[in-house]
């Protein structure tokens, strides 16, 4: 086994002073998705970061799941998900035709498993919450299973068909947005400045605060290694990362912590069939657990959800993925073990994004500063949606109804307190809801 590879080096200088039309802080899917889609509208980019997908996209599974992630009591993100997925196909066929390269996206369908009579009755429960949203979930017998596929345990208790829940390889969508971003044949309106110039620059630095001009506008960030971007706009997309950037308005800090999941990468040994098609994910005595088939025979198996204050893996971890993924798929004993990695999700306390423009102390929008974070653990799915709200909010102009609906709930300032409340926590990261440690994606 080896450890996580770096991230795909991309040979950019360090410039001193760089200058766009918008400066994107963070190059995960999100910060990279939404930097693609401006310049796919004409405006020059400056991507800052000092390491361009090594956050939490490169941990992910990239289950594309809008159904079988659907938890009580979070109506609100239902539409942000299934919005998202819809989106996918078209979003993935233009960034393959830019980039010249797959993405790995799968339409191949999802079987969620229960192990005992209590995760049974959990998966009916869900089932129920999922049809009254009118989405698509069929039981199926366990020979049926077992006969799509075969390398199922002969021991679950349950088994449902979610056909709308696919699959992307977050590493492969992270290299071509990177390609696609600096493809030629982009319109232009605007060249960035900078030693090399050109409409989009990656900037191998970290932010450390915001630029501001006399009347509040936010003009670009300032970089750890001296240096500054200007910008008109600046897009706000570091994942956790948002807690270590000075200069945002007013005392906004709004909660966010990061939940670190444990993921591990397997695959088939050479010249064996691949161990299953389709994703196959459930309950085993209570704890999820997921297993991604890729096209190349690897297989992901995730994830923990931890709350403490291990970045590196957790070795209870691994033994718990090893040991549930065994419980659904028993041949996942004959793998071969190849990378065991953590990240931290971004996590807010509704699980649902921070999307939006940022208002100062008197409720008016800051010009120039638009935040996109808090994507916990379906920043992938939700991808091609938050590029294209941020897009929105960054060009202006009308908003349709449904775009504006979503931009509703992802309010940054739905958690501020109002004036005149006692003194918080002192500690963002201790806000919102605690989960013990389980298996989640
Ligand atoms: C184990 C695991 C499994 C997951 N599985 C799935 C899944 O199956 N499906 C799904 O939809 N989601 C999944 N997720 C969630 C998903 O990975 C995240 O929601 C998503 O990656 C968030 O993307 P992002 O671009 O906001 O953040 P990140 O990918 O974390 O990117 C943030 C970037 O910002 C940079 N940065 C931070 N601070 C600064 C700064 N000051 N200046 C410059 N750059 C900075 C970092 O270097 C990083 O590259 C999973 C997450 C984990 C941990």
């Amino acid at each position: 086994m080896t450890s996580a590879p770096p991230a795909p080096a991309v040979p950019y200088p360090d410039p001193e002073h760089v200058r766009a039309d918008v400066a994107v802080v963070g190059a995960g899917v999100v910060g990279l998705a939404t930097a693609w889609e401006l310049r796919r509208r004409g405006r020059s980019v400056a991507v800052v970061d000092p390491e361009p997908g090594s956050g939490a996209s490169r941990a992910a599974a990239g289950m594309l799941a809008p159904v079988s992630e659907v938890q009580y009591q979070q109506e609100p993100l239902y539409p942000l998900m299934t919005d998202s997925a819809a989106a996918y196909p078209a979003f993935v066929a233009a960034l393959e035709e830019a980039a010249d390269g797959s993405v790995g996206y799968r339409t191949t369908e999802t079987l969620v498993c229960g192990v005992d009579a209590a995760d049974r009755q959990a998966l009916a429960d869900l089932r129920e919450l999922q049809r009254r949203h009118g989405m698509a979930v069929e039981p199926l017998t366990l020979r049926a299973a077992r006969a799509l596929e075969p390398a199922l345990s002969p021991r679950l208790s349950a088994v449902h068909r979610i056909p709308d829940d696919h699959q992307v390889d977050p590493r492969r969508l992270v290299a071509a947005l990177l390609a696609a971003l600096v493809a030629p044949g982009l319109p232009e309106t605007c060249r960035a400045g900078g030693p090399d110039g050109g409409p989009a620059r990656l900037v191998h630095d970290r932010a450390v605060g915001l630029r501001s001009s006399a009347d509040g506008a936010v003009t670009g960030v300032h970089l750890a290694g001296g240096g500054m971007v200007s910008a008109a706009e600046t897009v706000l997309a570091p994942g956790t990362g948002l807690a270590g950037l000075e200069g945002l308005p007013g005392s906004w800090r709004p909660p966010l912590r990061p939940v670190h999941g444990d993921i591990l990468r397997t695959r088939v040994p050479g010249g064996a069939p691949a161990l299953l098609e389709r994703t196959v994910r459930g309950l085993v005595h209570g704890v999820p657990v997921y297993l991604v088939p890729r096209a190349d025979g690897t297989v992901v198996i995730g994830a923990t959800s931890r709350e403490d204050d291990l970045e590196g893996t957790s070795a209870g971890g691994v033994f718990r993925l090893l040991r549930d993924a065994q419980a659904l798929v028993p041949g996942v004993a004959d793998l071969e073990l190849v990378e065991a990695m953590a990240r931290a999700r971004p996590g807010t306390p509704d699980d649902i994004p921070y999307l939006g423009r940022i208002r100062g102390p008197a409720g008016e929008p800051v010009p120039g500063l638009v935040v996109s974070t808090g994507y916990f653990r379906h920043g992938v799915l939700l991808t091609p949606l938050a590029a294209r709200l941020a897009a929105r909010l960054v060009l202006g102009g009308a908003v349709p109804d449904d775009d504006a609906g979503h931009l509703a709930s992802t309010d940054p300032h739905r958690f501020d307190r109002p004036a005149g409340a006692p003194p918080e926590d002192p500690d963002p990261a201790a806000a919102g809801p605690r989960h013990p440690n389980r298996s989640t994606r």
